[in-house]
C-alpha cells in the first residue's frame, strides 16, 4: 500500500488478501474511506457471487461510501477490534 500499512491477519505479508480470508474464524471485513469513514462488512453478497478467492484490492471499486466516493479500502482484522458503535456509511454496492 501506498500508505505503508500491511495485511495484518494473512500471515504472509507478500501474499494478497483474499475475500475468502474474512471468512476464516475470527476475523471481519473492514472498509475504509478516504473521508474517515469506516464500516464492518458482511461478505455475504460477494461470497454468494463466488468470489471468495478474490484479492480484497480488486473488490475496493464495489464498494460506495456516504460521502460519494466510489471506492474504499478493504482490510481483514480480528474480530476483536469490530466497532461498538452503529455501523458506518460505507457499503457494498454491487
Ligand atoms: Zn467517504
Amino acid at each position: 500500500m501506498a500508505d505503508g500499512t500491511s495485511w495484518r491477519t494473512t500471515g504472509r505479508p507478500d501474499a494478497p488478501a483474499r475475500l475468502g480470508h474474512a471468512q476464516a474464524g475470527r476475523a471481519t471485513l473492514w472498509a475504509l474511506c478516504g473521508c474517515g469513514e469506516k464500516a464492518v462488512l458482511d461478505p455475504a453478497p460477494w461470497l454468494g457471487q463466488g468470489l471468495s478467492r478474490h484479492p480484497l484490492t480488486a473488490l475496493e471499486e464495489r464498494l460506495r461510501c456516504g460521502c460519494g466516493a466510489r471506492q474504499a479500502r478493504l482490510e481483514i482484522r480480528g474480530l476483536a477490534e469490530a466497532p461498538q458503535g452503529p455501523a458506518g456509511a460505507i457499503f457494498i454496492f454491487r
